[in-house]
């Protein structure tokens, strides 16, 4: 893009939305030389990837993962000068429910180059039968056979009964890596959507499945260095700054800009583009989007207190159980004692009020590791109702460019390949900005950078 800076020294462009989209389309097109102005209805940038200030200590408003197939956000965070070996922890990834001194599962992945991990893995784990192991082993197979290609989508619980996956590697395998990546229960959740994130972890070699866990507060990892980067390139960042329409031009507010990328999330771009006619389609898909919330709850224990991984398993589902993971971050952000639950998805958990959800997360914990625990010495619950939007089969998503002339959307519910995730989003942010750099470009004819007639963009394919 960098070939453009002279180019794009004359060309203004606003970015409606400060989260990670956002922050991706703006730096993107200020790396290209663009003119950048960031709009952000909140005091802080980072959306639903942010952080949390507390008395004495800064949290997230929820525990995040990202995987060694966050292939975009690695190249972003480095393009700024957030180092991702010094901010993520990368770590084999490990799927361990404790029961006591004998785990109910345990899987690891070793490290072996692909596929070998991936086998040597599933073959060594704790709890499944030999006979349970080779189906998974089938089931993979069996996919990337098919191309990772589905046919016609269906949710995942079809999927696994599909393909003969017994019910405890459903319980302790399946179902938790889906809940995981698309917040969205097996039985509601798209199957193709869940084996592209299958297609891009578990079968992309072995780094690519690791899991990148935080060691600094979120605001650090992406959107402090963002911010930094954009105003060392001369970009305004206007915190406090709700948009209220983007109108022809385009324009934000009355504002003359030459693009816009409106990246916001589903429901706040619903409200935004509703009032045009030219964006009065996108508005009413995403008002047949539905949500799904998560909760993170963290608790703070003597510093003494430890779990065996960073990482933890509670039972999933049945047996009224309600806690899903629990994560040390003591040892990820050398927060000693600090413990953060986390429950995706609509479940039991949302009738509990904060005590009663905490004392109930604290007993099964205590179950799961066979010891009694001491009482929290703090307790704080963060909700987030609308984390993402329900990742179902056939869900429509609105392609990037829009019928408005010069305005274009980004955001996690656009990158159409992927659920709700902070991957998504940045690729979705990086993609609208490379279109809005390719039809500004003097090779694009006039015709083409006008009215946004042309075909809908694509997303860069991996694999
Ligand atoms: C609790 C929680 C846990 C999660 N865990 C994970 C995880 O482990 N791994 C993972 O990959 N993903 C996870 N996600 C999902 C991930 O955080 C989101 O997919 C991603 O942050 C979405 O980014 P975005 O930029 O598309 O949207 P948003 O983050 O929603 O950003 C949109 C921004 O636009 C602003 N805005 C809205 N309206 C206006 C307006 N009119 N004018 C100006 N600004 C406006 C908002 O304030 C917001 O800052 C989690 C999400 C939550 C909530």
């Amino acid at each position: 893009m960098d070939r453009l800076a002279d180019l794009g020294a004359r060309v203004r462009a606003a970015v409606v939305g400060g989260g990670w989209a956002g922050l991706a389309a703006a730096v993107e097109l200020a790396r290209a030389g663009f003119s950048v102005t960031l709009f952000e209805a909140a005091r802080q940038l980072g959306g639903r990837a942010r952080s949390v200030e507390l008395p004495g200590q800064r949290l997230d408003n929820g525990q995040h993962i990202l995987l060694g197939a966050y292939r975009e956000t690695l190249r972003l965070m480095r393009a700024v000068g957030a180092d991702p070996e010094r901010l993520l922890r990368r770590l084999p990834l490990e799927l361990c429910y404790p029961a006591g001194q004998t785990p109910l599962f345990h899987l690891r992945l070793p490290r072996l180059p692909a596929p070998w991990h991936l086998l040597a893995g599933l073959l060594a784990a704790r709890g499944p039968s030999l006979g349970e192991k080779f189906a998974a082993v089938r089931f993979l197979r069996d996919l990337q056979r098919a191309g990772y290609r589905i046919g016609d989508d269906c949710t995942v619980s079809s999927l696994l009964s599909r393909h003969r996956q017994p019910a405890s590697l459903c319980r302790y395998l399946w179902e938790p890596l889906c809940l995981a990546a698309l917040n969205t229960r097996p039985q509601q959740a798209s199957a193709q959507i869940f084996v592209n994130t299958l297609r891009d972890s578990l079968g992309s070699g072995r780094a690519a499945a690791d899991l990148l866990l935080p060691t600094a507060d979120l605001d650090r990892v992406f959107p402090a260095k963002a911010a930094d980067f954009l105003r060392f390139h001369g970009g305004d960042i206007r915190l406090r700054s709700r948009v209220q329409a983007i109108g022809q031009g385009p324009s934000v507010d009355g504002e003359r800009f030459d693009f816009v990328v409106v990246a916001v999330a589903p429901q706040h771009a619903a409200a935004l583009l509703a009032p045009r006619e030219e964006t009065l389609a996108i508005a009413q898909t995403l008002a047949e989007y539905r949500f799904e919330p998560i909760a993170t709850a963290y608790c703070g224990y003597p510093p003494e207190l430890r779990l065996p991984l960073p990482m933890l398993g509670l039972a999933v589902g049945g047996h009224g159980q309600i806690g899903q993971w629990v994560f040390d971050r003591g040892l990820l952000c050398g927060t000693a004692g600090v413990l953060a639950f986390v429950l995706s998805g609509h479940g039991l958990w949302e009738a509990l009020d904060n005590e009663a959800l905490v004392a109930t997360l604290q007993k099964e914990l205590a179950v799961a590791l066979g010891t009694t625990l001491p009482a929290p010495l703090w307790q704080r619950v963060i909700r987030e109702r609308r984390a993402t939007f329900r990742c179902r089969p056939h869900l429509r998503r609105p392609a990037a460019r829009t019928a408005l002339a010069g305005c274009w959307l980004a955001g996690d519910y656009v990158c159409a390949d992927y659920p709700a995730t902070l991957e998504a989003a940045v690729r979705s942010g990086v993609a609208a900005a490379r279109e809005i750099v390719l039809s500004a470009s003097p090779a694009a004819s006039p015709r083409a950078s006008a009215a946004g007639a042309n075909s809908a963009p694509r997303f860069p394919r991996r694999g």
